[in-house]
This record gives C-alpha cells, structure tokens and sequence, in this order.
C-alpha cells in the first residue's frame, strides 16, 4: 500500500450533475501538514472534500495525488493510493462491534497492526470493544469512524465535521485524539469544521470559501493577523 505524501487542488471545480458547488479551487496539502477549510453553510467546504475521494463531481482543474490525477481512478484506488476520508455523520456499521468495525476497514490488512493502531489512539474503544455501534455514545461513534479511517494508514485524511453534535468536552477529547494521530502519525490532515476557533488553532494552514470560491488559502496566522476582516465577512466570525 501507498502513503500519500501530498494531495494538490488544482483550479479545481466541482458540483452535482448541472450545479457546480465550487469553482477555481487550489491547494496543496503536504503530509505532516494540518489544513482547515472554513466557510458559511453551503459555501462548498462539503463538496470540496467529496471531490477527491470522487463522492462529488470533479468537473474542471484537477486533484492529484502525489503528482498523479485522480481522475478515472475509482474510490477504492484512492484510498489505496492513501487518501482517507472521514464523512460527515459516522461511518459505521450498527450491527457490528467496535471491533468488527475496525477490521472491516482494512480488508486484508494485518489485524492485529490495525487494532493496536486504533486503540493507542482511541483508548475509550478499547473498552468498548465488544459493544456494538448502537450502543456507543456520540464521541465513541465519531472516534470509531475516525479509527475505521487511520487504521487504513493514509498519508492525507480528510475529515468532514468530525465534531459535529458533540458536547464541549466530547469535543476536546476527540480533537485531542485527532491532533496526536495527525503529530504521532505523521497524517496530513484536511479539516472541515463548524467550530472555526478549532481550525484556527489546530491547522496551520486554511482555506475560505466564499460561495464556492477561495478567498483565502495560506498560513493561518498571516489570516488572524492580516485579514480579520475577510474572516468575519466569510463566515460570520467577530473576533479573532
Ligand atoms: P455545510 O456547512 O452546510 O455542510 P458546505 O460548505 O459543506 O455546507 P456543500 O455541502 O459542499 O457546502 O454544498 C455546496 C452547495 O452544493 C450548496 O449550494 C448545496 O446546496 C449544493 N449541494 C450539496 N450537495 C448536493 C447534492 N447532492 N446535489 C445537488 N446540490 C448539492
């Protein structure tokens, strides 16, 4: 199996049959890096990351994973190729265990690498992992569906919303789990997220979209200190 080392935008449109979602969008994600994609509801943050594991439709520019298009590569390929994605609500499987769950992400991998993997990161799952995906609460659903994701060992994840319907403290524990994956493994990450001061503070890097376009793609802290103004017109945000 690959380690994607990088994943590039590259003037990249993408949508649904007759709507196009976002246009003209570039980035490049190296791993090791942690990157943040912020915008208002409906600003195409969703699309965005759907494009690249081809759940939306890239319909112009292209995404290449290290240098190579994605386009006409099916999904499984990608991911063999090392690109993981955790979509927005959780992926699991109810019916199965925690562990169950797990193994049904790696198909032929080594299972015992797999849960090691998994439960270093997520400790909670450990000792739930006889228990089935209906009875976890929230934070243990979103952490299994994010161990379902690293345990495939992808160079560049990306995670649509992991915290969304959590509680405060839910939250931290979960990013806490995320930040050690992302330094421990050396996973470059593409984070979409409604909580816009975890992106500030988790990624170096951001993008903002602004109706399906980038307003912003650079270094978070040039964004804090340099354009205040571009975040609080993008995405509502007041004080940074
Ligand atoms: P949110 O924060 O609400 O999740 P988002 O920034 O992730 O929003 P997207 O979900 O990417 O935004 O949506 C971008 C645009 O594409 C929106 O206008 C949305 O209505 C449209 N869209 C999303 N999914 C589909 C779909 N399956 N078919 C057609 N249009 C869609």
């Amino acid at each position: 199996m690959n380690v994607a080392r990088s994943i590039e935008y590259r003037q990249v449109s993408a949508g649904y049959g007759q709507t196009r979602a976002v246009s003209g969008v570039s980035f490049t994600v190296q791993r090791g890096e942690r990157w943040g994609v912020l915008g208002r509801n409906g600003a195409g943050k969703t699309t965005t990351l759907a494009a690249a594991v081809g759940l939306s439709e890239l319909q112009g520019g292209d995404i290449l994973l290290d240098g190579v298009s994605v386009r006409g590569m099916p999904s499984y390929q990608r991911a063999r190729a090392g690109l993981g994605y955790v979509p927005q609500g959780r992926d699991i499987f109810a019916s199965l265990t925690v562990e169950e769950n797990i193994l049904s992400a790696i198909r032929g991998g080594k299972s015992s690498d797999a849960l090691e993997v998994a439960y270093t990161l997520f400790p909670r799952l450990k000792e739930r992992r006889r228990n089935g995906g209906t009875q976890l609460s929230g934070g243990e659903q979103q952490m299994l569906s994010i161990a379902r994701a690293v345990v495939t060992r992808p160079g560049i994840l990306l995670l649509d919303e992991p915290l969304e319907g959590l509680a405060p403290k839910v939250r931290q524990e979960v990013m806490e789990s995320i930040t050690r994956m992302a330094s421990e493994l050396g996973v470059g990450c593409v984070l979409v997220e409604q909580y816009v001061d975890v992106v500030l503070s988790f990624c170096e890097h951001v993008v903002v979209l602004e109706s399906g376009q980038v307003v912003y793609a650079g270094r978070t802290d040039t964004l804090r200190q340099e354009h205040a103004q571009l975040l609080e017109n993008a995405i509502g945000l007041r004080k940074i």
